[in-house]
């Protein structure tokens, strides 16, 4: 599944933030994770490796971060060349705290960061309440879930996964109809925050 899907046109619903991070309307530049070669990182699409890899979620950036005064180092692609190359990078750590959406019911709570690429990970069911239709939220790479919901974090499966979001902390966050194409996620927020 390489493209999103139109939201249903029917349906109007009232979101909220999935983080403390309201910033998506008056500060876009804040909204989603980067790094310092990669602009798009943390956008929705085709975002990733240079354009070659498909992204189903946004990044939403921390307001909360703390500095750990160390670095670590990643590879970096010069996308107008095609070159790669190394970096040491500062890293952060973020506290936001993860909010669901939408009322609806966790199907899918996972602890063990090593079972994932989305590390520690909550899937949220709502339904379309003109249509009575399922759809999904995911909120992954939590630090911790539980005490209401979940806390953001760095965890994935993937050391690789792990490296980027040191230098660049993010929840990431999806939405998935009933079967399981991705709905983009910035629409999904745009059209359904409350203005
Ligand atoms: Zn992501």
């Amino acid at each position: 599944m390489n493209n999103f899907v139109p939201l249903p046109a029917e349906e109007q619903i009232v979101i909220t933030w999935p983080t403390p991070n309201q910033q998506l309307f008056t500060a876009p530049e804040k909204f989603f994770a980067r790094t310092r070669v990669n602009p798009g990182f943390g956008k929705p699409g085709w975002t990733r490796d240079c354009g070659r890899r498909f992204h189903r979620g946004c990044d939403i950036a921390p307001v909360n971060v703390t500095s750990t005064g160390q670095t670590t180092r990643v590879i970096f692609t010069d996308c107008a060349t095609g070159k790669d190359f190394a970096s040491d990078e500062p890293t952060f750590i973020p506290h936001d705290e993860v909010f669901c959406v939408y009322p609806g019911q966790i199907i899918e709570a996972v602890t063990d960061e090593s079972t994932s690429d989305f590390g520690r990970h909550i899937v949220v069911e709502h339904h379309w309440p003109v249509t009575g239709v399922k759809f999904f939220t995911l909120y992954g790479h939590l630090a911790k879930l539980g005490n209401g919901f979940g806390w953001m974090g760095q965890t994935s499966r993937s050391a690789d996964a792990r490296n980027w979001m040191a230098i660049a902390p993010h929840l990431h966050f999806e939405v998935r109809d009933a079967t399981d194409n991705a709905y983009d996620p910035v629409k999904f927020l745009k059209r359904f925050l409350p203005r």
